[in-house]
């Protein structure tokens, strides 16, 4: 399998870099600072059409699979990791309605959050924990040409931004059959019953607003269900693997920075007369972060092949994620340590 970027990925990049770098980066640090959702920049993101990087061409999408929305999720957080967040964050409802919606609900949703008309969220996790998937609580009963869904969701990310227009739940409709019987939902900003909570303020990812959500006798048209009914848990798990390849491209992100910080750092300072990467006992952690951002690139990569080409990437995506974002925070660690005390200072 050849992991080099291809034309098309190189492409990709190169235009996706100068709105990072010329964008978010000069404009980004006082909605870090505020825990604000940046909506003018988001929007901006949206009309250059990158959202639907992955997605089938038939419907607004770029036609770029997962290898392509690595590249983005990486290349928008060397910017800012919380862009890549809310990137990721919108991609994961994207990603369970272009694997198992029918052409009817792609054209109706897919198409325009291809476009960038608006952006989604992903409603799975409850107060009661978020690992125990085949746990939920959240109801959605059969009523006529209709599903009435009751429930909470928390740590909904996007969900509160002014840009939000419709979120992806995963709702038990068939409670006799244990893990077989959650299906998935759209609802759409506005629904009768649907309502925003209060978001939490997030050590990291600031910027990429999660919120409660609540259901409450919240009625769809049997239309925006995705896919086939009692499918739920085996969309959440798939969806929720192409969401760790994503998770673990914004760690390669945040770590590329922080390296390329450090080495324009390292080669300046002087200490003794020479610069600190003189010394080798400061080019040794350069030498493994370099070595882990290169393994971490490599794992990601082959992950997002191996989703692209419909084989088996469960194992694989797992580990590229672990991988990718332990190495992401050793990394952050190393180019602290670089940039001596100067490391702790918000400059
Ligand atoms: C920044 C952020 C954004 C998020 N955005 C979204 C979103 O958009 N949509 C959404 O639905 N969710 C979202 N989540 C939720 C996320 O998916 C959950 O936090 C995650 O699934 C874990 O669930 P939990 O927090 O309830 O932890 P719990 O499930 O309560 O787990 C607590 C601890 O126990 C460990 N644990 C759990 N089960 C086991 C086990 N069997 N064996 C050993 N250890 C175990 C866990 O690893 C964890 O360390 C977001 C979370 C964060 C932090």
């Amino acid at each position: 399998m050849l992991l080099d970027l291809n034309e098309e990925e190189r492409l990709l990049k190169g235009g996706l870099e100068q709105f990072a770098e010329g964008a978010i980066r000069p404009k980004i640090k006082p909605f870090v600072d505020r825990h604000e959702f940046p909506t003018e920049l988001v929007k901006e993101f949206l009309s250059l059409g990158f959202m639907g990087t992955a997605y089938d061409p038939d419907f607004a999408g770029g036609g770029l699979g997962t290898r392509g929305a690595a590249i983005v999720a990486e290349t928008l957080a060397r910017a800012e990791p919380g862009f890549g967040a809310i990137y990721l964050c919108n991609s994961a409802p994207m990603t369970v309605i272009a694997r198992y919606g029918s052409d009817e609900v792609k054209k109706k949703w897919l198409e325009p959050l291809c476009r960038g008309d608006f952006i989604a969220s992903f409603g799975v996790t409850e107060p009661s924990g978020g690992s125990d998937v085949a746990s939920i609580k959240t109801r959605a009963v059969e009523d006529g040409d209709s599903f009435v869904l009751s429930g909470s969701k928390v740590f909904s990310t996007n969900a509160g931004a002014p840009l939000h227009g419709a979120s992806t739940f995963v709702a038990v409709t068939d409670p006799e059959l244990g893990p077989k019987g959650l299906s998935t939902f759209v609802v759409p900003v506005g629904t009768p019953g649907f309502k925003v909570g209060k978001a939490g303020r997030k050590i990291g990812w600031r910027i990429a607003d999660s919120v409660e959500l609540f259901l409450d006798e919240c009625r769809v048209p049997k239309a925006n269900m995705i896919g086939k009914r009692g499918d739920g848990l085996k969309q959440i798990l798939t969806t929720l693997s192409i969401g760790r390849i994503l998770v673990g491209a914004t760690g390669l992100g945040l770590a590329r920075k922080s390296i390329d910080l450090a080495k324009s750092y390292g080669a300046d300072r002087k200490v003794g007369g020479v610069p600190i990467f003189n010394h080798q006992g400061l080019t040794f952690p350069l030498a493994d972060a370099l070595t882990k951002i290169h393994a971490a690139e490599l794992m990601i990569r082959n992950a997002a092949c191996l989703a692209d080409a419909e084989r088996p990437f469960r194992l694989e995506t797992s580990m590229a994620k672990l991988f990718a974002t332990e190495m992401a925070s050793e990394v952050a660690d190393i180019a602290l340590q670089i940039h001596g005390g100067y490391g702790v200072f918000e400059e």
